[in-house]
């Protein structure tokens, strides 16, 4: 009798785990067999429409990627190898870097400057709710109070911008100059992510573009924000990755031979001896020396993910951060579609030029208000956070010359893509005076 009753309820048992794994993992395999390829083949498609628009504005662009962690953080292990070669595949062409500070005095100086395999790396520091990039010798002292820590990073030529908009902040003080519009982490909160982690075990790799990309919904509230707050002074909109290459685990040798694991936020989770039974899981060490390797988020899917496109005249990080500060920037969702060449400006009865995105231009000059875009999509003209414009779904060009008002006009833009239409580009707003 107690036999039988054991043997039914290790049946029940097998049953309920085998649903429970058909359930958590049936989503990622339709996606890997059917949905994914053809997303990548709807992306294929999209760029042979790709017309490399005429540069009407006397600057280049330059693909960048801002709030990035490396193993200057608590939570990350990314080194140089790590990030560079991502970088280098994802055509990114500088990456602003945002470390967790270490004690009260910053590690700045002890972070990447320069030029790495041709990439332009600026070390900053992320904490207590903005981003910053003193860009100088500053020395932040974080036993002082926020403001005073902003001012005087403002005040010594560096950049601060809110990071976490989602999050409270003081956001009448003057010295910050901009705020996040997009950041990975801050959309990932509004949803359970175990789905899309099993569907990452299934798809990584191969598509964990789109199984990560399961995380986007547009950021209204945010977006609503930045334009009231544009409406009574400049704050530049950037986009934030907030890469860490941390929800994974993997495993290094130790010199003494031992094997130690670390796993989600790069914590170590164990270190234990090599023997017979854990040996086949190794394999020859990458070159940070990791010979096992799970990964769920990682530099190279992050840097694709949303992108800093900056107008700017080099490759530098003053002329950078000076055209960042102006707004000469905009952000686009890469992985559906490369930006560069993307344009939009104000120009007058002459048809010249009177200013591009983040400029301020006088309302008796302006006539036009024009954008160029390499990929076809829809245009949406947002004047003081209120569409006014919006044009067909598949334009290369809009242009509108209807009353101009005083305030600010910025573009959204989005393609169609999946049987809708996904927003894809941001731009700073023009701010007409
Ligand atoms: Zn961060």
């Amino acid at each position: 009798m107690i036999k039988r009753i054991i043997k039914y309820l290790f049946l029940i048992i097998g049953i309920l785990l085998s649903l429970l794994l058909i359930i958590l993992f049936t989503p990622g395999i339709w996606h890997r067999l059917v949905t994914y390829p053809r997303y990548e083949k709807e992306v294929a498609e999209l760029a042979i429409l790709r017309r490399e628009p005429a540069n009407q504005i006397n600057l280049n662009s330059y693909r960048g990627v801002m709030h990035v962690h490396s193993y200057l953080s608590h939570d990350s292990r990314g080194t140089i190898d790590d990030i560079i070669p991502a970088a280098k595949k994802d055509g990114i062409d500088f990456i602003f870097l945002t470390d967790h500070p270490n004690g009260d005095i910053d590690t700045l100086p002890k972070g990447y400057h320069g030029y790495f395999d041709g990439i332009l790396i600026e070390s900053g520091t992320e904490k207590q709710g903005f981003c910053t990039w003193p860009l100088g010798p500053t020395v932040i002292d974080w036993k002082s109070d926020k403001d005073s820590i902003a001012k005087n990073i403002v005040s010594n030529g560096g950049i601060i911008f809110y990071a976490h908009s989602e999050e409270p902040h003081n956001w009448i003080t003057p010295y910050y100059q901009g705020m996040e519009i997009y950041n990975f982490h801050t959309d990932t909160k509004d949803q359970s992510p175990l789905p899309i982690l099993f569907d990452v075990l299934v798809n990584g790799n191969k598509y964990r573009h789109w199984a990560l990309r399961q995380f986007f919904n547009p950021q209204t509230p945010i977006l609503a924000h930045w334009d009231s707050l544009n409406s009574s002074r400049k704050i530049v909109g950037f986009s934030a990755i907030d890469a860490h290459e941390n929800q994974n685990i993997r495993a290094r040798y130790l010199p003494d031979g031992r094997i130690q694991w670390v796993g989600n936020n790069a914590h170590n989770i164990d270190t234990m001896e090599v023997k017979f039974w854990n040996k086949w899981l190794f394999s020859a060490p990458d070159k940070s020396g990791w010979v096992f390797k799970l990964l769920i988020d990682t530099y190279e899917t992050g840097f694709n993910y949303v992108t800093n496109y900056v107008l700017a005249d080099t490759l530098s990080t003053s002329s950078l951060s000076k055209n960042m500060k102006q707004g000469h920037l905009f952000i686009a969702f890469k992985s559906l579609g490369d930006a560069k060449g993307f344009q939009f400006f104000g120009t007058n009865a002459k048809d010249s030029i009177m200013g591009i995105l983040g400029d301020s231009i006088k309302l008796e000059s302006l006539k036009n208000l024009k954008a160029v875009s390499p990929l076809p999509g829809q245009f949406k003209l947002i004047h003081n956070g209120k569409t006014v414009s919006t044009s067909a779904e598949k334009d290369y060009e809009f242009n509108f010359s209807n009353k101009i008002e005083k305030g600010t006009y910025r573009i959204e833009m989005s393609l169609r893509l999946q049987g809708k239409l996904i927003p894809w580009l941001y731009t700073n707003p023009i701010y007409v005076y």
